[in-house]
């Protein structure tokens, strides 16, 4: 179903005016004034989208790893609208919405363990910025002032505000940025592909922990306020830890009065067949849960976090010493993008979403791992409808060369001609689409992506 038009303005007027007003995330300043490469979507439906030429893609990073439910739904629209006109605004400092009460009991059910308050923000960043300021608050409130200190992860990714950005593992993102890392200390990504030679899995493991228990007796427990991680990281480029490292690592937590912030923002509604990752498929309660993205399959912007009632009440009721958590934004829990998510919720629950993502995975996955054998493919890894496929022109590098850093931009050049859309990062094609997919979808996602890696492969001859 392609739409032709959204605007009263033609393709030609409307690039016009993105290259002279419109700065983009990632924008390469030297390019201001060019699209940097970016297309231009016009308009989408189900698991595909069509650019401003008429260009048919197959949407293989899923938006950015949220359109969960896939491209117009009318459930979801038509919640938005009679929303909107229902009640499109209550400030959520000195009210309530039905929405907001509504939605807060339906994540609340289907978090793990006790953890059953949330607090909503606007997306994945404000979600995580807030987590890291409520463990402020909540050590301040303790008398525990000098407990700030947060352990994340080289290649974590966390969003982009002050705070989260300081946060943020990845090197690409840093260069001109003052970051506030006062209270941030990286540890080593799990990355199993590219770890130490002659380690096996389970050494590496053991590896990391230890790199962990180092950190928190050098930082000294009683500075350390939170592990913040992601269970898997994601724009990282999928990279899955060795089974156990989160168990491990909470145990630790547990033992030093660590609050443990597991960043589902990637990972929640579904991604891995679950509508969170972490205890399901990770075997961890965390203390805080953060989302966004799949809340409202990107319809509109939501995030936030659940957090577990132990912890709460240690700052709430008696124990809350006249305290505010003053932490809030305009739109905290706007009743539109609430209403969007109890009827993204009620689509997944009317076409089993879940289970289909259970069902469908291991075929994709399966799918994936038959690229393995082109030589320029060094490592597929995956799990649920998250995928990497990392390109490495020499096996015996530990690290991607500068070579191999620009490779899957390549393949997503041919991509978009054959009809994909992938998501490059340096070396690695990653994926994550809609979790509708079928399987005849993922065999068409794989064939292009196929067809384009021995493109670049040719070319390298
Ligand atoms: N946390 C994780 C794990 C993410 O991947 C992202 C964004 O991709 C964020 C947080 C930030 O979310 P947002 O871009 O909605 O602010």
């Amino acid at each position: 179903m392609y739409i032709e038009k959204g605007s009263q303005w033609n393709a030609a007027e409307l690039e016009t005016a993105a290259h002279e007003h419109l700065i983009s995330p990632a924008e390469e300043m030297a390019k201001l004034g060019t699209s940097g490469g970016r297309p231009m979507f016009a308009s989408a439906d189900g698991v595909y989208i069509w650019d401003n030429r008429g260009h048919k893609l197959l949407d293989g990073p899923g938006g950015m790893w949220c359109t969960q439910v896939g491209y117009n739904s009318k459930p979801i629209a038509d919640a938005i609208s009679a929303q909107a006109l229902r009640l499109c605004y209550n400030s959520p400092w000195y009210s309530l919405s039905g929405p907001a009460a509504e939605l807060s009991k339906r994540i609340s059910d289907f978090a793990p363990g006790d953890l059953n308050h949330v607090f909503f923000t606007t997306g994945g960043s404000s979600a995580v910025d807030s987590a890291l300021r409520f463990v402020q608050f909540y050590n301040n409130v303790l008398g525990r002032p000098t407990k700030k200190a947060i352990i994340c992860r080289i290649d974590g990714y966390h969003g982009s505000t002050h705070l989260t950005a300081a946060c943020s593992g990845r090197a690409g993102n840093r260069p001109n940025f003052d970051l506030a890392l006062e209270n941030v200390s990286f540890i080593s990504a799990p990355n199993v592909f590219r770890r130490p030679k002659g380690m096996t899995e389970a050494q590496f493991l053991d590896h990391l922990i230890a790199g962990f228990e180092e950190r928190v007796n050098t930082l000294g427990p009683d500075n350390v306020g939170a592990f913040l991680a992601e269970p898997l990281l994601a724009s990282g480029g999928i990279l899955i830890p060795p089974k156990g490292y989160h168990a491990r690592i909470l145990e630790i937590c547990r033992k030093h009065d660590i609050l443990y912030i597991s960043d589902e923002v990637v990972t929640g509604f579904g991604r891995c067949g679950h509508w969170f990752a972490s205890e399901e498929v990770f075997d961890i309660v965390p203390d805080i849960i953060t989302f966004a993205k799949g809340v409202t399959s990107g319809y509109v912007p939501l995030g936030g976090f659940v957090i577990s009632d132990k912890v709460l009440s240690r700052v709430s009721g008696e124990n809350a010493k006249g305290s505010y958590y003053t932490n809030g934004y305009t739109y905290s829990g706007h009743p539109v993008s609430c209403a969007a998510a109890l009827a993204n919720i009620e689509v997944f629950e009317r076409d089993n979403i879940l289970e289909h993502v259970r069902d469908i995975a291991p075929y994709f996955q399966e799918k994936l791992q038959e690229l393995k054998t082109l030589p320029l493919v060094g490592d597929v890894r995956g799990t649920g409808l998250l995928g990497c496929v990392e390109c490495v022109t020499n096996p015996e590098d530990t690290e991607a060369s500068e070579f191999d850093k620009q490779v899957a931009l390549r393949v997503d050049r041919y991509c978009y001609e054959g009809g994909l859309i992938v998501r490059p990062i340096g070396s690695m094609c990653v994926l994550s689409p809609a979790l509708i997919i079928t399987k005849e979808q993922i065999d068409e996602m794989v064939r292009i992506l196929r067809d384009s890696i021995v493109k670049v492969q040719d070319e390298l001859k």
